[in-house]
């Protein structure tokens, strides 16, 4: 092995990832006067949060009455309860709160005539515990994640948060006791390695949504934090339940907001009908992302899709005013015109269900401390480690989340992750020093794949693996479809061993990081794919439909996953969900049958 030398940092908290979870939670801690690092691959303005476009839920009630109880109402049926009731209830609760925070800090939302924060219809909001649909998500326009980033990125600067940017995290530094030390990176522009020293790390990763082939995520939507924890030995949580967004444009994958349909859009199929008023007759096109997805599908299964191979679906704006839709939403107007050639005031765009966000993840308390089940306890807390953002599995969102209920939960539980920082950290005490081991793993797995010389590019096992998980790991999943994922993917992660680099500088070298990213990749494939296996009943985004019932009996429990490298063997187990509240505010909210 080559000679490597660590540049070594360090901090009383550091934080991986510059998108909304990971810029709120390193201000709350830099805020508390902690030696706080943010580190992050891309620009922190580029990270996916810029693409959030329709909005962010909290019960304002600016647009007619609201109550954090109906949120929390929603938010627990939209997750087809497997969210963790406690966590939901923080949530729903700071929501308002983290809001107003945003808007004195200077985010530009959209307004009433009277000057209040607008807000917009999303699907699964209601009021009074189910009855009709309710105005709780606030916007900036159809740019509301581009105002937050900004926003909260020129805050960070305002306090003393100290960025490294364009390092890319390789693996966390664990000790002989299990407690997390910090993290290893790798510095794009030079190539030097470093080593952060922290008395907490906290992973604010993102999603992996670049795991399937038709996505509505960044490139550099890949995990790498959830793969960090599956090799430090520590399980991922929930991963079977990915949400495909109805509206990606057709062939491009990019996304149109829910908040079209909010704004009053509607779908037909390859008859004109308007098919959600069958399948959700009081929510139509505004129920839960998981039911119109499948809605879609099976239109288009049953032979009324729209297009000449009759393969997608038309999401109509047309009838709308074109006044509205050049104030409300002039992002995805544009966004029709470039990737569709579409003009939304005379003509339907094209669309079709695509890969959106990432319920499973690393699982966390409300605080943002990372859990693992050891001796039997599910709720083992993990020293020194803590995850929030889509990175983490709180969780809030359970089987499937609401739509505007993601920028919510980065802001609420960005800000408990400093808040506990603050309350468990003491700044500048003493850490003990880095073993000359500290980081030995690493370094062998970055030298394995910088000198990998194999045949095969990491393109291709790339995209082997998007197109395994597209075909077998999608909306519709059947035992026979699941298990022939499961062997595919194993298949994908033997191939990585002749695994071929065509560059060995450790400067700028693109192939690197790719390969990097397909190996964090492929392993949050494997244990999605058999989690999804394992698991057989319908919930949420999970429908089989070879067990098209929620079975609450066997399966009202959350999915625990290990990956083991080596091998490519994934482990499961399980834990119990969360069946109480924090308050006494509100009574634990009994499972039914979730119907729009
Ligand atoms: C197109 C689109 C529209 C959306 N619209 C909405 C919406 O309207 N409302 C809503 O609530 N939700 C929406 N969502 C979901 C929501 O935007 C995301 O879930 C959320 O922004 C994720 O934020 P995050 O802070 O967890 O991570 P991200 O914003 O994805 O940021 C991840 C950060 O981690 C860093 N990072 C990752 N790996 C490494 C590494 N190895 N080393 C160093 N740094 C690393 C990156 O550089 C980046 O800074 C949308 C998502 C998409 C894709």
């Amino acid at each position: 092995m080559a000679s490597y030398k660590w540049i070594d940092h360090s901090f009383d908290v550091v934080v991986v990832g510059a998108g909304g979870s990971g810029l709120r939670a390193a201000l709350g801690a830099a805020q508390a006067g902690l030696k706080t690092a943010c580190i992050t691959k891309v620009f922190p303005t580029r990270s996916h949060t810029v693409a959030a476009q329709g909005g962010i839920s909290a019960s304002l009630g600016n647009m007619g009455e609201d109550d954090w109880r109906w949120h929390m109402y929603d938010t627990v049926k939209g997750s087809d309860w497997l969210g963790d009731q406690d966590a939901i209830e923080y949530l729903c609760r700071e929501a308002p709160a983290a809001v107003y925070e945003l808007e004195h800090w200077g985010v530009p939302f959209s307004r009433t005539e009277d000057g209040k924060i607008y807000q917009r219809a999303f699907g699964g909001m209601t009021r009074n515990f189910g009855e009709g649909p309710v105005q709780r998500t606030c916007a900036a326009a159809d740019r509301t994640g581009h105002a937050i980033l900004h926003t909260l990125y020129g805050q960070s600067l305002r306090h003393s948060t100290e960025f490294f940017i364009e390092y890319f995290a390789l693996d966390l530094i664990m000790d002989e006791e299990g407690v997390c030390r910090g993290v290893t990176a790798w510095k794009l522009d030079d190539g030097t390695l470093h080593r952060f020293r922290a008395q907490k790390t906290i992973l604010a990763t993102g999603g992996y949504g670049r795991a399937y082939f038709s996505a509505t995520s960044a490139h550099t939507c890949t995990g790498d934090g959830n793969a960090m924890v599956l090799r430090a030995g520590l399980p991922l949580q929930d991963m079977e339940f990915v949400q495909f967004h109805p509206t990606g444009i057709y062939g491009a994958g990019c996304l149109i907001t829910e908040g079209a349909r909010g704004e009053g859009g509607y779908l037909t199929n390859s008859e004109g009908e308007r098919f959600m008023e069958r399948y959700a007759p009081n929510a139509k096109d505004l129920a839960s992302r998981d039911v119109v997805s499948r809605a879609m599908t099976m239109e288009i299964r049953d032979g009324r899709g729209v297009g000449p191979d009759k393969d997608h679906i038309f999401l109509h704006l047309d009838h709308l005013d074109p006044k509205i839709l050049a104030e409300r939403l002039p992002g995805i107007s544009e966004s029709a015109k470039v990737f569709a050639g579409v003009d939304v005031t005379r003509a339907p765009i094209p669309v079709l269900p695509t890969v959106h966000y990432n319920m499973g993840g690393i699982p966390t308390n409300y605080h943002g401390e990372v859990l693992t089940k050891a001796k039997g306890d599910p709720d083992t807390v993990v020293p020194g480690l803590m995850a929030v953002g889509e990175a983490a599995c709180v969780s809030v969102h359970g089987a499937n989340r609401l739509g505007s209920n993601s920028l919510i939960d980065l802001v609420v539980f960005g800000r408990a992750a400093g808040l506990r920082c603050a309350a468990t950290v003491e700044g500048g005490a003493n850490q003990p020093d880095l073993t000359a081991k500290a980081g030995e793993a690493t370094l062998e797995r970055f030298d394995r794949l910088r000198n990998a010389s194999g045949g095969t590019p990491t393109a291709k096992l790339r995209l082997d693996m998007q197109r395994a998980m597209q075909e077998n790991c999608a909306v519709f999943r059947t035992q026979e479809v699941l298990d022939e994922g499961v062997s595919r993917i194993a298949e994908v992660h033997k191939g990585a061993s002749d695994i071929a680099i065509n560059d060995r500088s450790m400067i700028w070298n693109t192939d690197l990081v790719e390969a990097l990213e397909f190996d964090n990749l492929i392993a949050q494939a494997a244990v999605t794919v058999n989690s999804a296996a394992a698991r057989t009943e319908s919930r949420g985004a999970h429908a089989r439909e070879d067990f098209p019932e929620r079975d609450d009996k066997q399966w009202m429990k959350h999915t625990l996953s290990w990956f083991d490298e080596a091998t490519g063997k994934v482990t499961l187990g399980d834990r119990p969900v969360h069946e109480y509240t924090l308050s006494n505010d509100i009574a634990y909210i009994e499972p039914k049958a979730r119907v729009y």
